[in-house]
């Protein structure tokens, strides 16, 4: 076998023959249906995700941005409300609260979980709040049964952005069956993803459920008839039959995450590298992943304070890295109306300007993720 000289980030190529012949076969048998907007592999998708989600309602949608769009226009928010989330986030989550006309309200993370603090939630609560949105960031669940508490206790709904934790457990439920809805993302880097853009809402509740259908079709209920403005949200009948391809293989995926996961992280201990705190992490240390809950690794993201010397040191060895991201939602210029400055959310900050996500894909072989610890450790020695 050759020597390995390079690992990418993500390899979405590395798809086994059997997988793509069948993933042929689907393409095959959509082509020759007629079938191309809604219908049986539609209806089969949203079956087949509400029972491995464990949940009563699936709604296949065009992508994960369309499911928090379609779930807060199904909660009637607009302008003059306010949604609450993380500012430590992918754009979507506030994005799409931006573009119902309500203004995002921005909380801070934890330090060690990046996730977002259930006390400043509670904090951030005006009477103008109309829904507080969790992002279960890098796939972990972000601590929801206080998050829920505190929704329920101020009457306020709680939306799931669980684009990066499909199959992520917070105890003995699913990530985005927790809230009112969840919304997840079928984009190729995502834990389950389609060919193209997809998406996916979730709720337990039948009216939201039945409201959250209309939406992605134009508010349309029944035919022409139309008693709120909705969106041509829908899921590709041709994404929803490559995803029920790719759907049995989603637990061996996850099960290859978490097996890199532990690879790298047995990897730092024995170079030494590892720091014994998460979040004070010294320049000849990384801080790695805790998980706090069960953890998915849609991203393996580690933490240095020298990450802009890290990145070159890995870019010259032809490590493909990224940093998700660079710049929270609160320092965006889009936001600038906000009125917000930097060093009101401390922790985003830091996290924005500190880590780094490494190769995690499941099919890179131990070589692979030796390689890649073995450059980082040599980077931290040479500190
Ligand atoms: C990917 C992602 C989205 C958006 O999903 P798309 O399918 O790309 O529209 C939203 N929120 C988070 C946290 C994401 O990671």
């Amino acid at each position: 076998m050759a020597a390995i000289d390079h690992v990418p980030l993500l390899d979405l190529t590395r798809t086994d023959s059997e997988q793509l012949d069948a993933l042929r076969a689907a393409f095959d048998r959509v082509l020759c249906s007629g079938r191309y907007i809604m219908g049986p592999e539609v209806d089969g998708l949203e079956a087949e995700c509400a029972a491995l989600l464990g949940c009563k309602h699936a709604i296949g949608v065009s992508s994960g941005t369309d499911a928090l769009l379609a779930a807060l226009m199904a909660l009637c928010v607009g302008p003059g409300d306010e949604v609450i989330c993380p500012t430590y986030t992918f754009f979507a989550t506030a994005g799409t609260i931006w573009r119902t006309g309500a203004k995002p309200v921005f909380v801070d993370s934890d330090p060690v979980t990046y996730n977002c603090v259930p006390e400043q939630i509670e904090a951030a609560i005006t009477d103008r709040t109309r829904a507080i949105m969790p992002v279960h960031l890098f796939g972990q669940c972000a601590d929801m049964d206080p998050i829920v508490a505190i929704g329920q206790k101020h009457g306020i709904p709680v939306v799931e952005d669980a684009a990066q934790a499909i199959s992520a457990r917070y105890g003995d439920r699913c990530a985005g069956t927790i809230g009112v809805f969840g919304c997840f993302s079928f984009f190729p880097s995502k834990n389950l993803g389609c060919l193209g853009d997809g998406g996916l809402v979730t709720t337990n509740d039948d009216e939201h459920a039945r409201i959250a259908r209309a939406m992605r079709n134009h508010g349309m209920e029944p035919k022409y008839h139309h008693h709120f403005v909705g969106g041509n949200f829908r899921i590709d009948a041709l994404q929803a039959a490559l995803l029920r391809i790719k759907l049995p293989h989603l637990a061996p995926a996850t099960a290859g995450r978490r097996r890199n996961a532990q690879l790298y992280t047995e990897a730092f201990a024995a170079h030494g590298v590892a720091s014994d705190s998460p979040t004070a992490v010294p320049p000849d240390r990384i801080g790695l992943p805790v998980a706090v809950r069960d953890h998915i690794y849609n991203q393996f993201v580690i933490r240095t304070p020298r990450r802009e010397a890290l990145r070159e040191f890995l870019a010259s060895r032809k490590i493909g890295h990224e940093v998700y991201y660079p710049v929270p939602m609160h320092m965006q210029e889009c936001f600038r109306t906000l009125g917000h400055a930097a060093g009101q959310f401390p922790v985003a900050e830091r996290a924005a300007a500190e880590t780094l996500a490494l190769p995690v894909f499941p099919e890179l072989s131990e070589a692979e993720v030796a390689y890649v610890a073995d450059a980082v450790a040599a980077f931290c020695k040479g500190a």
